[in-house]
């Protein structure tokens, strides 16, 4: 049983402090968007900006426009909004690259800040390009550094702790792991990785615009991070990094361009890296990409995470409490945390039918995703969502499997991307 309806439901959304958000993104008419954590929705200013770019700044002002509008400064400007986002201090964030391309650079530059290790650790269920990075990393300074894969043994932490050791060189963790949305206790992970005398680099793909997450206050060395999940910077958004301020002078990049610096329109034929972490940029900005999230942040300007945070518990929550109950018997195991506050902003069911089930809530408006072999996720997005959503989500859930739709054998047809 359970106590939810959709009455219910509605008057949450009426003392939803975040409700009026949802006014700032276009989302279609008919759809429910559980997937936010996979591309981000649209946000309505969005069009007017690019059309701007495109049609004044470029179209007029030319080449002139790297000076006129700002293009050289907007991988630090959109870096100072995430900043805000991820606890991070002034100055320490920029955007650019993809988060793979990132990632490289940032498990690079802390490796080379500890000689004499060999071992970079990660985590055996982490998302894959952040695993392939590391085993090219290591393929590419040879035998003096190994990757070593951990195995989650249960709901915290403790795999990664009992592994860090003298000979642990960077330890590289995804925040919020991708397909269950637990997570790790970033201080204590961290604090017990410097007490041994390891750097550690955290992927926050699921955690920036998800969750609250404090650099400073966590001690974090290094962290990469999308653009295009829960930042809402549109397909293929640049990524961002973070050095903490103590490390930012004392890195040297791996991939050493000229818009990492530090006069690099003096033309010289040395390098030499910019102050702080404006070092860690490579080639010269996309300009669309870094204005199209930057609109998009503007979203954010005066959010608080901890609002955000707060309602993507009781959607969780509800989302959970009401597959349970009305959905009994259809074999669906939850594979997220329970409690909401062990949990990211997804949640996940598995089934051995999670595919076919998925492709058929999708084609009813209900936008989910598949990750293989067997989870259906579903992400919970508080800027746009409202609980009538989730209400509304389950009860086409509970439609598809008590009709049986899902077993149409169009549903099982696998698309490239899932
Ligand atoms: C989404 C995601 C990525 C994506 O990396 P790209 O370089 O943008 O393709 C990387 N790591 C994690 C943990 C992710 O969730």
């Amino acid at each position: 049983m359970t106590h939810w309806t959709i009455d219910k439901a509605r008057k949450l959304d009426a003392h939803d402090p975040l409700a009026p958000k949802r006014a700032f993104f276009e989302i279609p008419e008919g759809v429910i968007y559980l997937d936010g954590n996979s591309l981000g929705v649209l946000p309505t200013s969005v069009p007017d900006r690019v059309q701007r770019v495109v049609q004044d700044e470029w179209g007029k002002g030319l080449i002139r426009s790297w000076n006129d509008a700002n293009w050289m400064s907007l991988p630090s400007c959109v870096g100072a909004r995430i900043a805000r986002l991820i606890g991070a201090a002034p100055g320490s964030v920029v955007a650019a690259d993809s988060t793979s391309v990132n990632l490289f650079k940032m498990v690079v530059a802390a490796r080379r800040l500890r000689p004499g290790r060999s071992k970079i650790l990660t985590e055996t269920g982490n998302f894959p390009t952040d695993i392939y990075v590391l085993q090219g990393i290591s393929d590419l300074l040879g035998a003096g550094t190994t990757v070593e894969k951990l195995t989650r043994s249960g709901p915290g932490s403790e795999h990664v702790l009992d592994a860090l050791d003298q000979d642990t060189a960077v330890l590289c963790l995804t925040h919020v792991d991708f397909r269950t949305g637990t997570f790790h206790d970033m201080a204590a992970v961290t604090a017990k990785a410097h007490e041994v005398g390891a750097l550690v680099v955290w992927d926050l793909a699921h955690s920036a615009g998800a969750l609250p997450v404090d650099m400073t206050a966590t001690g974090a060395d290094f962290a990469v991070g999308c653009g295009y999940k829960y930042l809402n910077g549109g397909p293929g958004a640049p990524a961002f990094l973070y050095v903490a301020p103590q490390h930012q002078n004392q890195i040297q990049p791996p991939l050493s361009g000229w818009m990492g610096h530090a006069k690099p329109f003096d033309f010289g034929e040395d390098y030499t890296p910019a102050p702080g972490v404006a070092r860690n940029l490579c080639g010269t900005p996309v300009v669309l990409g870094l204005s199209i999230l930057d609109e998009a942040l503007k979203v954010f300007g005066d959010v608080d995470m901890l609002d955000v945070r707060a309602k993507s518990m009781a959607m969780g929550d509800m989302f959970i409490e009401l597959v349970e109950a009305r959905l009994a018997g259809h074999g669906f195991t939850l594979v997220s945390p329970r409690e909401g506050r062990l949990r990211g902003s997804q949640v996940s069911f598995a089934s051995a039918d999670g595919y076919a089930i998925v492709q058929a809530l999708i084609e009813r408006g209900v936008i989910g995703d598949f990750r293989a072999p067997n989870i259906m996720r579903f992400g919970f997005t508080p800027l746009y969502l409202s609980y009538e959503d989730i209400y509304r989500a389950v009860e086409a859930l509970e439609g598809i499997m008590d009709s049986g739709v899902w077993r149409d054998e169009k549903y099982s047809h696998r698309n490239a991307v899932t």
